[in-house]
């Protein structure tokens, strides 16, 4: 897609330090390495978010993640975990408008990468939860 910096990327016209690539993916360091590793893994059709993924495209580019994430935690001894993120839309954190998972080593808590979950639990009763559940449901399709 024209003006794309991933689709750039994937054509070479922007440089990369690439990772791993094939028919479906390329996975490169981010230009950001908000951690030692920091990888993007791309799928090469360009779909904005993952409201554009069919269930093909999602299964072809979720099935070359782990192999990914092995290599990140062996490649340095002090990788400790890994973090899996996919931000979709301008409020959910997402600046590159080509899809793109994010796989960040984690080497310890003062890393340099940080996410905070709010613990609203006290505010939900079953019920309520089953009446967000079941509106979820109602919107489920192939
Ligand atoms: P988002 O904020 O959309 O989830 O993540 C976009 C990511 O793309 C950012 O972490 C940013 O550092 C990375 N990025 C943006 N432009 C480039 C680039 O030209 N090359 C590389 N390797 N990464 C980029
Ligand atoms: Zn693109």
């Amino acid at each position: 897609m024209d003006n794309c910096i991933f689709c750039k990327i994937i054509a070479g016209e922007i440089p990369s330090t690439v990772i791993y690539e094939d028919e479906v993916v390329k996975a490169f360091l981010d230009i950001s390495q908000v951690t030692p590793g920091h990888t993007l893994v791309i799928p090469k059709k360009h779909v904005k978010d993952i409201f554009e993924y069919d269930t093909q495209l999602a299964a072809d580019v979720f099935a070359r993640i782990p192999k990914i994430a092995k290599a990140l935690k062996k490649f340095a001894p002090d990788v400790a975990g890994l973090n899996i993120i996919n931000n979709n839309g301008a409020v959910a954190y997402q600046s590159v408008f080509h899809s793109h998972i994010h796989l960040v080593p984690r080497y310890g808590k003062e890393d340099g990468f940080a996410m905070t979950f709010a613990d609203n639990s006290a505010d939900y009763t079953p019920e309520k939860l089953a009446n967000i559940a079941q509106s979820i449901k109602n919107n489920l399709e192939d």
